[in-house]
């Protein structure tokens, strides 16, 4: 745990408001959450949480998968070093286009919400050539205890219900989607061991009996998790010291080759394992009273955490004042930090909203400007599940540290780019060509296909992929760079290839036509 000097050394550094990361207590939850599993269960972090890379990459090398949901955080993912055919993509909605794009990029394992999005998955496979292996979500969420299946679980968006999916089993044979197995999520933050052991166990029972039904050869059960944490309050993970041994005890009864891997049995984490791992240091810019309550203005507000409070979904949160907890004699409010006797005060952020509010009439020593404030427990659920984009205040830097070590500090931008507009179905040509040939000529798709594989592999060269994402380095840049001058007898002059020039086909494509009106203007 940092002490508050370092703290206040990385807002010196990197400013406010802050996050800050600390990846040994990453390590420590994953290794705690690993050690209450079943021995060699495959533990799936969900980049829904906190999608930084640096987590992710973190949580792999300890030993975790990634699980997916959409076009950012697969290239979250991707940018952690995550193997493409290792993830699991999963998420209610996926659409015909995110489908595609992951099974370019490689992905091959997929949970199935439904039979439609069973069929969308193969779909995409079969255009690639490629069988995609489907784990089918189940909603059997319920009161546990039940003997058998559940029929009479309460409706849900997510997932099949176990009488829909045996009333068409014939539904489940789709070209191009491998059905290898059962993925349950059915419930989430559980603090109470008995109760979560209990859910689990019966979806143990619920997978034998689908497999049976329904004729499947299991080779991936997905048995959720909900693993609590508490969130921007003090506190500590709960653990889970019974777990083990009963869901092994049930493995070992409903899915006895388990234990040679057929099924391999996975759980999935989010705030289980980032929770704690993460603090929001926000300072103070203003103090005021109106009509008998004091309101201190925060530097971050629901823009950068509790974004999900707007939708009632957020227990109050609790911060506490960095620099002593007011009682060290020698804050004297000068520089900055929070000293004297408790009192009430709302914590408002900078938003122009009433709703702005991370925390309501709450006791703190005495703040002033420049105080500062730490939420504890944000490593989940902080930044990106915040409205970020409203009122457009820049987001708080981010710094993963080690130790005393900073590794990384970057921040997240929103940024607008163009884009052009699909051609109109009357004009594809529907032969598989790239319905971007207006756009720019073939050899420049072809030089940028040869030295990018991983552009080469999907079927249509899109103006606005990241060439980063697909595998442009400082190398491969300099590569596309000589192709370029060289097929378009160019030279392009240094101060031409600014930071953005190379972040999209559009972007690059573009330079080039600068480059040759004004060689042919010169000429
Ligand atoms: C949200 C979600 C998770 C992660 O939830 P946590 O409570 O953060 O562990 C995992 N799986 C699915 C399907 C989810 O929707």
């Amino acid at each position: 745990m940092p002490a508050d000097e370092d703290y206040e050394g990385l807002l010196a550094a990197y400013g406010s408001p802050l996050y800050v990361y600390d990846l040994a207590r990453v390590r420590q939850a994953y290794a705690d959450l690993a050690g209450s599993l079943p021995e060699g269960a495959r533990v799936y972090y969900s980049l829904k949480a906190n999608p930084h890379p640096g987590l992710v990459a973190e949580l792999v090398r300890a030993g975790a998968h990634a699980e997916i949901t959409s076009r950012g955080e697969l290239a979250s993912a991707l940018e952690a070093g995550c193997a493409a055919g290792e993830l699991l993509y999963s998420g209610p909605g996926k659409t015909a286009g995110e489908l595609d794009e992951a099974v370019a990029r490689g992905v091959r394992a997929f949970s199935a919400e439904s039979f439609g999005d069973l069929e969308r998955i193969g779909a995409a496979a079969v255009a690639h050539g490629a069988t995609a292996d489907c784990v089918l979500r189940v909603n059997a969420a319920g009161a546990p205890g039940d003997a058998g299946l559940r029929m009479t679980g309460s409706a849900s968006q997510f997932g099949s219900d176990p009488e829909i999916l045996l009333a068409a089993p014939e539904r489940l044979r789709v070209p191009g989607a491998r059905v290898v197995g059962l993925h349950f999520f059915p419930l989430t933050n559980a603090r109470d061991e008995e109760g979560l052991v209990a859910e689990i166990v019966q979806s143990i029972r619920t997978a034998a009996e689908l497999r049976d039904r329904l004729g499947l050869a299991l080779r991936l059960v997905d048995l959720g998790g909900g693993f609590a944490a508490p969130y921007a309050v003090p506190g500590e993970r709960p653990r889970y010291p019974g777990l083990r041994a009963a869901v092994t005890e049930a493995l070992d009864t409903s899915l006895p080759g388990w234990r040679s891997g057929t099924p391999v049995i996975a759980f999935e984490s989010g705030r289980h394992l980032v929770g704690d791992c993460g603090t929001l240091l926000t300072t103070v810019t203003d103090v005021k009273d109106s009509k008998g309550t004091r309101f201190a203005v925060l530097d971050a507000g629901v823009n950068h955490l509790g974004g999900l409070s707007g939708l009632g979904r957020l227990l109050p949160m609790k911060a506490r004042p960095l620099g002593g907890d007011g009682g060290n004699g020698d804050n004297g409010g000068n520089d900055g930090s929070a000293a004297g006797e408790p009192e009430r005060v709302t914590l408002a952020g900078p938003l122009c909203t009433p709703a702005d509010l991370l925390g309501r009439a709450v006791e703190l020593p005495g703040l002033g400007p420049g105080s500062v404030l730490a939420f504890p427990n944000v490593g989940a659920y902080g930044l990106t599940a915040s409205l970020l984009g409203f009122l457009g205040h820049r987001a708080p830097a981010e710094v993963l540290i080690d130790g005393a070590e900073v590794v990384s500090a970057s921040r997240l931008a929103l940024h607008r780019h163009r884009i052009t507009a699909a051609a109109k179905p009357e004009q594809r040509t529907g032969t598989g060509e790239s319905d971007m040939s207006e756009q720019w000529d073939a050899s420049y798709e072809n030089l940028l296909k040869e030295v990018l594989p991983r552009l080469a592999e999907q079927d249509t060269v899109l103006p606005d992929t990241s060439l980063k994402s697909v595998g442009l380095d400082s190398l491969a840049m300099v590569e596309v760079l000589i192709r370029i001058e060289h097929e378009y007898a160019l030279d392009i002059p240094d101060e031409d290839l600014v930071p953005g020039v190379f972040a999209t086909p559009a972007t690059l494509w573009t330079l080039i036509q600068r480059s040759r009106e004004r060689s042919g203007s010169a000429a």
